[in-house]
């Protein structure tokens, strides 16, 4: 079966199964092996496994390329990094994901890479630099700012000038866009956010959009030991079967309540590129009492999953400086509106008071 033929809402149902023939199971089932019969495609865990091959085929197709899966997102990105000569110059956005950026961070003050930082939006600023760099890192939109980047036009003036470029796709999914579509190199995931979709797992993913690409990353995986484990895998792709209809109404839901966060009195700024299911606000008043006073909310890290989630982002001390102090980050997830809207309403209120 070859993706091309199908819409991706159904290849995400259809694709990572066992051949239909008679008493196969119709789900890839979980095989708990760290080791496998000499003499075939596999012989060890930290190569591949038959779990982990179902979901890549389904995450490949998903994105026009050839996935290979990590135990988390940052393992993902640590994998990407690793491909890069030393001195290598890269182009990265000013605020990225906490991790991500941290970790370029250390990498140029190890004098491993020279990196240049860049506002995504600022498109010429990027297309100036990109003749005197070799890789393109990008987010969009960025997390936790909402910021969209002219992907189209940065991704093909990068290839012209031969730049390797990375898009982290998190936030936006497969969903949204396929930025390999566009002419990227390579797509970063955090599968554990809206891919799996259940708040039950670490996992990240490259799709490579050729197989040199592929096979060096899997080099990487194998070295640096960073495989995920066969249940994660069957669960992560249970998860992604569900994909759309979690994405669609959790991005209805954005939608419904960023119209009645716009004229709220107590939100000062909202940053919303228009689609998608992460808003953020700049809120009055004590930010941490509003995730503290939500009572349907949940208040924790991370995003992605079916249940509604916010949290100020700069309760970390590694969060970017560029990211106001009263931001509030809203993942949104899949339940009534209306009760969502009575919550986080309440909340902002009692937050507010002094
Ligand atoms: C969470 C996240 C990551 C890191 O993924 P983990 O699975 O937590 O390691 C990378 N990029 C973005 C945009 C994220 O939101």
């Amino acid at each position: 079966m070859e993706y091309t033929d199908l819409d991706p809402s159904t290849w995400v149902v259809r694709s990572g199964r066992p051949p239909a023939v008679p008493d196969n199971p119709i789900n890839a089932p979980i095989v708990p092996a760290s080791t496998f019969h000499a003499g075939g495609a596999i012989e060890y865990g930290r190569e591949a496994n038959p779990s982990a091959s179902a979901l890549e085929e389904a995450l490949g197709g998903l994105e026009n390329g050839l996935a290979i899966v990590f135990s988390s997102g940052m393992a993902a990105a640590n994998a990407l990094m690793d491909l890069w000569p030393i001195g290598a110059k890269v182009i990265a956005p000013t605020t990225a994901y906490t991790g991500v950026a941290v970790r370029l961070r250390e990498l140029h003050e190890r004098g491993q890479i020279e990196l240049t930082t860049c506002d995504v939006t600022q498109t010429q600023i990027i297309i100036d630099l990109l003749p005197n760099s070799q890789v393109l890192w990008l987010e969009s939109p960025t997390n936790p700012l909402l910021e969209v980047a002219e992907l189209e036009i940065l991704l093909a003036h990068a290839r012209t000038c031969g730049v390797t470029t990375i898009v982290d796709n998190t936030f936006a999914s497969p969903v949204r866009q396929n930025p390999l579509v566009m002419g990227a190199d390579f797509v970063l995931h955090s599968v554990t956010k809206i891919l799996s979709g259940h708040s039950d797992l670490l996992m990240g993913a490259v799709v490579a959009q050729d197989h040199a690409n592929w096979e060096q990353l899997h080099v990487r995986r194998v070295l640096l030991g960073a495989m995920p484990s066969a249940f994660d895998c069957y669960l992560a792709l249970r998860g992604l079967r569900t994909l759309f209809i979690r994405y669609e109404k959790s991005e209805s839901n954005a939608i419904s309540l960023v119209s009645q966060l716009q004229s709220h009195p107590n939100v000062l700024r909202l940053r919303y590129p228009g689609w998608g299911t992460i808003a953020a606000i700049e809120v009055a008043g004590s930010a941490d009492r509003v995730c503290e006073s939500t009572r349907l909310w949940t208040y924790a890290t991370s995003l992605g999953g079916v249940e509604s989630l916010l949290e100020r982002r700069r309760r970390w001390p590694l969060e970017s400086h560029g990211v106001p102090e009263n931001l509030i980050r809203l993942s949104f997830g899949i339940e009534h509106p209306n009760d969502l809207w009575l919550d986080l309403n309440r909340a902002l209120i009692s937050g507010s008071k002094i």
